[in-house]
This record gives C-alpha cells, structure tokens and sequence, in this order.
C-alpha cells in the first residue's frame, strides 16, 4: 500500500484565497485587517515563521505591525507594549511569537492579551471556550489538521483519533475539537508517561503525531489504512543540505506511506494550514470589530 499524499500547500492556498476575498469585503467596509506581530530576539525558527506569516497577510490584501524587540526586553515592557496593542483600535489581532526569552514570563504576556484580539487562541479565556464548546478563536494548528481532515473528506465522526502530543498548543486543544458533538470522534491523548505508544497508535483510525521528535512514529506503529497527520517539525543535521539542517516530521514518511492511507508530508503539510488559519482568525477578529461599530461598540 502506498498512501496518498495529502498537500496541504494546495488546500492551504485556497483557504489564503478565501481569505483574501473576505480581506477585500471588509476593506469595501472602511475596514482594513491587522495583525501586530511582536518579535522578541532573534531566534532562527521564529524569525522564520514570523516571516512567513506576515508575508501570508500581505499576499492575501492583509495588514502587518512587524515589531521586532531585542532579546534582552524586559517583561515590563513587553507588557506595556502589549496594553498599548489592545487599546489600538486599528489592530484587530496580535500575535507575541513563543518562545520568549527565558526572562519574560509567557503566561503573564498571553494572558494580558485582550482575548477578543488573541487569534492564536492561548488566551485562558479563549482555552476555555474552546473546551467548553463555545465560540472563539481555535488555534491555528488544530484548526489546520480538521481543514485537512475536512478537506479530505476523512470521517471523523466515529473514528477513533489517536493524538502523540498534550501540549496547549497543539494536542490538548485539538482533542477537545475532536470531541465536540459535531465532530463526534473518540479521543486518545499520548504523552510521555504513556509507556509503549504502539499500543496506543496501532488502534488509531485517525493517528495525529505533534510530539516534536522526529521519526518518532514508524510504520510499524500504524493501523493498515489509518489517516496520519504529522504536526512536527522538527530540524535535523544534514550537511548535504544549503542550510545545514532540514525539516523532519515526528513520522517516518517512507515507512509509514506503506501503512497509511492518507498522509501528510513534512514540509508541505499542516505548517501551511496553520498560516492560512491565522488569516482566517485575524479576519474573523476584524470582522467582529466591524460589527461591535455598527452596534456601538460591543464586540462579544
Ligand atoms: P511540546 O510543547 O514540546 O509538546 C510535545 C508533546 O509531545 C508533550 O505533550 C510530550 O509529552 C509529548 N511527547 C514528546 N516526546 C514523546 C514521546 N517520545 N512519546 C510520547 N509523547 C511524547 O510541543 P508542541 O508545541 O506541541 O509541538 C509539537 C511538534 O509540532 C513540534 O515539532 C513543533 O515544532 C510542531 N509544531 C508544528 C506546527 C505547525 O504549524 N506545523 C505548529 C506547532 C507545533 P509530555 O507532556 O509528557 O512532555
């Protein structure tokens, strides 16, 4: 068996098209779409996303508030920078790049954020929306893996979705997505103290890796015919490449292509979701500030 390959750069460039077109309804409205992106220091990866994020925004008619701060940012600062965001009324959404540097507290930055400009959906307030089933913004990358489910018309009602991974960011929000009643699926949550994964991965309908070790997951581990979305991205040491590194998922690609039905590739999978998502949220973000005008101000 040879898996198909799901590409998520194309199913990506349609959500970034949608995007742009509803970037353009709202400009018809005196609206114009921003997203302050804040960068402290200049971690490699970071500097990268944060690149290709505010490139995304620009191609889909989008604004970016590119703040770059030196790693050496006080937390005071950042927070002060962070209180004159919300009280900005012509930036909809902001985005503080993780991770910060090691004397800047995350959760005291996340949670200054005004949670109705928080599109990447850390916010406690946003978290528990998310859990309690009530409208907000998703995070990205779970929302990124149900597009591609969705997009490849993968069932997931009734399914049963094995997730390697508990983190905020990725395998707590996501399963708590899973099991929403629209979604109906069956959740198993995989960590660390989960001792032998294959037990748990080879029962898997629909396999999720976002444990950011790369190769984590082999064939071996993989029901016959499951869905396998791999979330890592991981840097991996190759001097025959430019760089001197190149990206590896938490999933073996060959060994698992012969297992799985469907699969994502590493690059080319959920990263550009993600990024077409947050798109989506700054607009939902905006487009709620352009209703709460026209009802005088309330925005929730
Ligand atoms: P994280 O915060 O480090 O969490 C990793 C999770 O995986 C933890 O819950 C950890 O368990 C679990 N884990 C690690 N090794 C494991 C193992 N051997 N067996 C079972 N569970 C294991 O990472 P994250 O932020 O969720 O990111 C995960 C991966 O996704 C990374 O490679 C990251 O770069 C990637 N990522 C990609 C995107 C994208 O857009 N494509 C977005 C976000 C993240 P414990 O809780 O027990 O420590």
């Amino acid at each position: 068996m040879s898996a198909v390959i799901i590409d998520g750069k194309e199913i990506a460039r349609k959500k970034r098209e949608e995007a742009a077109l509803r970037a353009s309804s709202l400009k018809q409205k005196g609206v114009s779409p921003c997203l302050a992106v804040v960068l402290a220091g200049e971690d490699p990866a970071s500097v990268s996303y944060v690149g290709a994020k505010e490139k995304a925004l620009g191609e889909a008619g989008m604004e970016s508030r590119d703040i770059r701060l030196p790693a050496y940012t006080s937390e005071e600062r950042l927070l002060s920078l962070v209180a004159e965001l919300n009280a900005d009324r012509l930036v909809h959404g902001i985005l503080v790049q993780l991770p910060l540097p090691a004397q800047i507290r995350e959760k005291a930055v996340i949670s200054a954020i005004d949670p109705r400009k928080d599109v990447d959906g850390f916010h406690p307030v946003q978290a528990g929306r998310l859990f309690l089933g009530e409208p907000g913004f998703i995070p990205c990358t779970p929302q990124g893996v149900l597009e591609l489910l969705r997009e490849t018309a993968v069932p997931v009602s009734g399914a049963h979705v094995v997730i390697v991974g508990r983190s905020n960011l990725v395998g707590k929000p996501l399963a708590a997505l899973l099991l929403r009643r629209e979604l109906n699926a069956t959740v198993t949550v995989c960590h660390t103290g989960s001792g032998d994964l294959a037990r748990y991965t080879t029962r898997a309908d629909i396999l999720v890796a976002a444990a950011g070790k790369p190769g984590l997951i082999t064939g071996g581990m993989i029901k016959k015919g499951a869905v396998v979305i791999d979330v890592g991205v991981n840097r991996v040491n190759d001097t025959s490449a430019k760089r001197g590194y190149r990206l590896k998922g938490d999933v073996d690609f060959e060994s698992a292509a012969q297992k799985a039905s469907y699969l994502t590739p590493v690059p080319g999978g959920v990263g550009p979701m993600t990024i077409a998502m947050l798109l989506h949220n700054v607009l939902k973000a905006a487009e709620s500030c352009a209703g709460a005008d026209e009802t005088g101000g309330r925005r929730d």
